[in-house]
């Protein structure tokens, strides 16, 4: 099995998100790619973010019409802090199969990677795929991970990957970075502009029922 991973606040969820997620999984090969919405804590930011049962529902009307698209609460199930090494660990003991998990990121996520909670472990646990558009080109691993961890990574020419000592791999794969944004959606909706064509229609529906960001 292989899953791909795709975390987000989602607040809302926007074609950006989902034409990136449909040619990943086209790329890779994945059997299905899950939403994940981070919980975040009302409280905790500088913005007033939508509730988490909001952006659940709002992603799942997103993806309903994609029988390879799924969505996963699990962030909003577990107490307290939610980190991306219990939400894989997750994934990987909720099935008796062997799974293989890729994680998606944005490239800015994943230049503060060795930020995240025991990242050396996340890296191991799982694949990395690390989306790139123009003028965000990949790097290396050089200039991300620390010296001593990012030599112990082996380019793979072929499949344009590099494979770390204990096998999972890390892809920076390009996809059609569409210039949407949440925060320019919620813009947009603030000021009584249309959002049509840049949100799905069941989503936009939902919005407007529930009054989001008026
Ligand atoms: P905001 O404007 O509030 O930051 P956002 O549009 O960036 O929202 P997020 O929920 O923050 O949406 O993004 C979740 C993930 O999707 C991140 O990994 C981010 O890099 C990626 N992403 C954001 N916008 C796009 C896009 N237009 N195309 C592809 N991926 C995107
Ligand atoms: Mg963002």
């Amino acid at each position: 099995m292989k899953w791909g991973l795709f975390g987000g606040t989602f607040d809302p969820i926007h074609f950006g998100h989902l034409r990136a997620a449909q040619e990943l999984l086209e790329m890779l090969g994945l059997e299905r790619v899950v939403f994940i919405p981070a919980f975040l804590p009302p409280h905790k930011t500088e913005r007033v973010i939508s509730t988490f049962e909001h952006r659940l529902q709002m992603v799942s009307l997103a993806v309903s019409d994609n029988e390879r698209f799924d969505v996963s609460d699990v962030e909003h199930q577990r107490p307290g802090k939610s980190y991306s090494i219990d939400t894989v660990r997750y994934f990987l003991n909720s099935h008796d199969e062997k799974i293989d998990l890729y994680f998606i990121t944005g490239q800015d996520a994943f230049d503060a990677i060795t930020t995240w909670h025991q990242w050396e472990k996340l890296l191991s646990l799982c694949h990395f795929v690390v989306m790139t558009r123009l003028g965000y080109e990949t790097r290396g691993l050089g200039s991300i991970l620390p010296n001593d961890i990012a030599v112990n990574y082996v380019y793979h020419d072929l499949e344009d990957f590099f494979q770390g000592p204990q096998g999972s791999r890390i892809y920076f794969r390009k996809t059609t970075f569409l210039d949407i944004s949440s925060s320019a959606i919620r813009q947009d909706v603030q000021q009584g502009l249309s959002v049509q064509y840049l949100v799905p229609e069941q989503v936009i529906r939902f919005m407007n029922e529930k009054n989001l960001y008026r």
